[in-house]
């Protein structure tokens, strides 16, 4: 059994589902495909979420009736029969419809979920009728039947392999199965979803449920890249990557996959392969637990940091204070990224701020408290560069003009991180791709 994963861009047009399903109808190995919404769709459905929330049926019906227009042209071009034009209308009449019925009532956050879901479920049917117009018989597994999270919003493992193999063994004899990516069911059994970008952790969760032979996520870079292309010229893709270096660029800023994918994968040893669906005979990245190599592999970027300083006299031989900090962070539910201490001060890193008037509020009865905002995490990632002697080095040459704030070292074996202002962000990801890479 194999996994591929397809992104929004890799459905994007009926041009590029065609290529899909060239891609899918190729394997000699029992597949499930997973889809994510169309490309921009799920952003216009946040844009008319924001609409129904503020109570502005006007601005939701305009946007909506946008979307349904798009989806109709989508079905005029991608099939050759009147008959499969004739039910693409109609499904894709009934998703809007429904969303219309919103703009009526009462929405909650709850009804938020709903409305981004029908981006998965709009793809996946028209997929699916798309590859019977062309005399493939797939099975469309429905995800809220079988992907499932838990009260702390973690993938509820059990649930999700009983379930899905339970499905799957109602169409005895099948081996192409669609589903969509993205969209869940909570522990209340609500419509729920994984987050956005949660279709690849959907791939890996079904690959571990299935023990597939390998999990593919296509997409439109060939690849993990060295570092970030949008802010660097000449950067190339890393053939082979460990769970662990995989896991912490996806982490640290390289948008190309969710970054709570690997985890599972490696858990289970199940091989996660990027691919790219303009390019699919480039050969992409391997993520494995082989040995890969020691040394930097990429340098990745995480924007929208917030840099904490707690300093006080009292932490001085004190035992006890990092607790009565980390329990601030941890009653707020707010994850640590970077932590730096000195005797008398303790700096750390943040993404999520919705907490921090609280969290300062409460730190500063133990101490002095400075907030940065606008930082910028440079993490450079590549198997034992912790205990390589030359790549600290080298990394901190690279920096030499670049005011930093923090440095992490030594935390994991295959990762240092530096926190700049992001306005030094570009300077820093070339100086560091002329440094370490020499291209
Ligand atoms: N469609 C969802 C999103 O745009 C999930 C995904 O594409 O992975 O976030
Ligand atoms: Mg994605």
């Amino acid at each position: 059994m194999k996994v591929m994963k397809f992104g929004g861009t890799s459905v994007g047009t009926p041009e590029r589902i065609r290529s899909v399903a060239k891609l899918v109808t190729g394997s000699n190995e029992p597949l499930v495909v997973v889809l994510s919404a169309m490309s921009g769709t799920t952003n216009i459905l946040v844009e008319i979420s924001d609409y129904l929330g503020k109570k502005n049926p006007d601005g939701a019906y305009e946007k909506i009736n946008a979307l349904a227009k798009h989806y109709e042209r989508v079905v005029e071009e991608l099939f050759a029969t009147e008959a499969c034009r004739q039910k693409g209308l109609e499904m894709v009449r009934d998703h809007f419809a429904y969303l219309r019925s919103f703009t009526h009532d009462l929405f909650t956050s709850n009804e938020v979920k709903c409305v981004l879901a029908q981006g998965e479920l709009i793809s996946s049917a028209l997929f699916q009728l798309y590859l019977e117009e062309q005399g493939i018989a797939p099975v469309l597994l429905p995800a809220l039947n079988f992907m499932r999270i838990d009260r702390e919003q973690e993938p509820d493992q059990y649930y999700i392999r009983e379930n899905l193999l339970r499905e799957m063994e109602k169409h005895p004899g099948n081996s192409l199965f669609v589903t969509q990516g993205f969209i869940c069911r909570n522990a209340y059994g609500e419509i729920d979803n994984l987050g956005r970008g949660g279709s690849d952790y959907t791939a890996s969760l079904i690959g571990v449920a299935l023990d597939a032979s390998e999990v593919i996520i296509w997409t439109d870079i060939d690849g993990f890249h060295d570092n970030d292309p949008r802010y660097v010229e000449n950067t190339h893709p890393i053939a082979e990557l460990s769970f662990d270096e995989a896991a912490e660029l996806a982490y640290f800023g390289a948008k190309i996959l969710h970054p709570s994918t690997i985890l599972p994968a490696k858990v289970a040893g199940i091989p996660v392969i990027i691919k790219n669906t303009m390019d699919p005979a480039a050969r992409g990245t391997l993520i494995s637990d082989k040995p890969t190599g020691m040394g930097v592999k990429a340098i990745a970027a995480k924007d929208n940091i917030t840099a904490v300083r707690v300093k006080s006299g009292r932490m001085l031989l004190a035992y006890g204070f990092m607790r009565k900090v980390f329990e601030i962070f941890e009653l707020y539910r707010t994850p640590i990224d970077m932590i730096t201490t000195s005797e008398i001060s303790v700096s750390l890193t943040i993404d999520d701020r919705s907490h921090l008037d609280q969290i300062v509020e409460d730190l500063r009865h133990y101490g002095t408290v400075e907030v940065d905002h606008g930082q910028t995490i440079i993490c450079a990632v590549g198997e034992g560069i912790a205990s390589a002697s030359n790549a600290a080095a080298s990394l901190f040459n690279a920096m030499e003009d670049i005011p930093v704030r923090m440095i992490s070292y030594g935390g994991s074996q295959n990762n240092i991180s530096i926190l700049i202002g992001s306005d030094f962000k570009k300077k820093a990801l070339n100086a560091l791709s002329s440094h370490l890479f020499n291209h």
